[in-house]
């Protein structure tokens, strides 16, 4: 079965058709996302806004919204504008704002400041990030003695080992926001405009017969979705989507998803609190705990009542497709796949280097909850990848991915920048060259000289390596 999405507005389908909000005559291009995490979901929103009728746009995810695979989803993520790069701070205050002030988000919004641990060998990380707050004008961090950390905050950190790090800073503006509800939110106002949202696996991305355009996509229940543009936001799956076309199109290595996008996995754990716990923690104003590059522990609140750390040791699962070519992608599709069968080593690794060290109190002697293997799509740079597929002139297909471990905040505001990407519009030059296909690639993370960053995320090792077999 194919059909045109939404109200039949192709430019080539019929016109005028009504969206849920009533009769629009529109000249609009039809707009088909696949992924409905972070990038496609802000896409979504803005388009809704944008659009007389919202009926020609339609996002598909696998899984109904929220979708749980998504890295889009989770119980918290951190809200921060501490960046070394200007480019990214100055976004991260144009996401905060919305997070702090808007009637949408701020329900979802605790900010409870962070305090930023330095393992790096000379500070490099929190110079950069407080030099950059004190170049834009105003600098909302603090100096925090490392010997005072165990007994500020009513002494949550007691037991916090030290040894390995350098200073630390804190900045009352920072935050975390419930990842899950927001993408909803988020969600909810763009299918209340009109969007439509469809819950089904995408298979295959369809070639129009001379290899010009894409038609859309196939689905695993048998349909075809079909739009003017379509735009592929599958975050860590996007490699894993495009891989076929590229095969269809003989892109060469070099030239594919594969060499702009790896899949990375991050281990988080999840550990229950007792209401008095929360309560403790909530007096007590625990702020977001970045643990240098080792890892970071978030609050927990009296509806999750989870305590939720991150160990940044990222790997790989590298993966051979049915046609041969070498990918990354996540281990399987479903939420299932991320919090089963999860290596023992990984765990172990995860107990050293964390869990055992940051926060003892709240560990030693408990079992997690549950832990989650989160992927994302990681760029060379860390920049997003933001623009049109540029290979074999394939006229209306689209990339909107990269997150890159530190993404989400931007719910609010990247989908704005991708729309003029889908309008054939220029974001300026910094946004349209750091967001672009990169053309060195992969190798492009050796000729540029790295900005300092936060975390060690970068993938050293494959699943492989410790002890699992990969698979797609
Ligand atoms: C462990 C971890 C911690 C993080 N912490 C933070 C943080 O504290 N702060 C922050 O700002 N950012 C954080 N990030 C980064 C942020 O979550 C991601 O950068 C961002 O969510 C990426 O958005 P995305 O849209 O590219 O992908 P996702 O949010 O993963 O969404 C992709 C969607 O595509 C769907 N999809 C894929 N393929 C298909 C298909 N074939 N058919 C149908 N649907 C498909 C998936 O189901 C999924 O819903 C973190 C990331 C990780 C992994």
């Amino acid at each position: 079965m194919s059909h045109w999405i939404s109200g039949y507005g192709s430019s080539s389908g019929p016109e005028g058709k009504s969206g849920s909000k009533g009769k629009v005559n529109s000249n609009e291009p039809t707009v088909l996302i696949i992924g409905a995490g972070t990038f496609g979901t802000s896409t979504a929103y803005h388009l809704a806004h944008q659009y007389r009728d919202p009926s020609k746009v339609t996002i598909v995810d696998r899984a109904d919204s929220p979708p749980k695979p998504a890295a889009a989803v989770d119980i918290n993520r951190v809200v921060r504008t501490d960046y070394a790069k200007p480019l990214y701070s100055n976004l991260a205050y144009e996401a905060w704002h919305a997070w702090y002030w808007s009637g949408e988000l701020q329900q979802y919004f605790h900010k409870v400041g962070w305090i930023m641990m330095d393992d790096t060998d000379d500070s490099s990380l929190s110079n950069a990030i407080r030099r950059q707050f004190v170049d834009r004008g105003y600098d909302p961090t603090e100096d925090i003695p490392l010997e005072d950390i165990e007994t500020k905050w009513d002494g949550i950190m007691k037991g916090t080992d030290l040894q390995d790090f350098k200073n630390a800073y804190f900045n009352e503006e920072t935050g975390w926001c419930d990842a899950a509800g927001a993408t909803h939110r988020f969600m909810q106002i763009a299918t209340g405009k009109g969007v439509n949202r469809v819950s089904t696996d995408v298979t295959e991305i369809i070639l129009s017969d001379d290899q010009s355009s894409v038609l859309g996509v196939k689905t695993a229940d048998g349909k075809e979705l079909k739009a003017d543009k379509v735009l592929i936001a599958a975050g860590s799956w996007t490699s894993s989507l495009l891989s076929p076309l590229e095969d269809t199109l003989s892109i060469s290595v070099e030239d594919r998803t594969e060499n702009q996008l790896r899949a990375i996995g991050v281990l988080q754990i999840y550990y229950p609190v007792s209401s008095q716990e929360v309560q403790r923690l909530e007096k007590a104003k625990m702020p977001v705990v970045i643990y240098g590059q080792k890892g970071e522990v978030l609050p927990p609140s009296s509806k999750n009542k989870l305590l939720k750390y991150t160990h940044n040791q990222s790997f790989t699962n590298s993966v051979t497709t049915q046609s041969g070519a070498k990918i990354t992608a996540p281990v399987g599709t479903a939420y299932k796949n991320q919090t089963d069968d999860i290596p023992d080593s990984l765990k172990s690794e995860a107990e050293a280097g964390v869990l055992s060290r940051l926060l003892p109190e709240f560990t030693k002697g408990k079992k997690p909850d549950h832990w989650r293997v989160c992927y994302d799509a990681r760029s060379p740079t860390e920049d997003f990848l933001i623009c049109k597929y540029p290979h074999k002139g394939v006229s209306n297909l689209f990339v909107a991915s990269g997150g890159s471990s530190h993404s989400y905040k931007f719910l609010p505001n990247a989908g704005k920048y991708v729309l003029n990407v889908l309008n054939g519009k220029s974001n300026g030059k910094e946004k349209d060259e750091a967001w672009a296909w990169k053309e060195q690639g992969w190798d492009a993370r050796d000729r540029t000289p790295e900005q300092p960053k936060l975390g060690a995320w970068a993938p050293k090792r494959d699943l492989k390596d410790v002890g699992t077999k990969s698979k797609l």
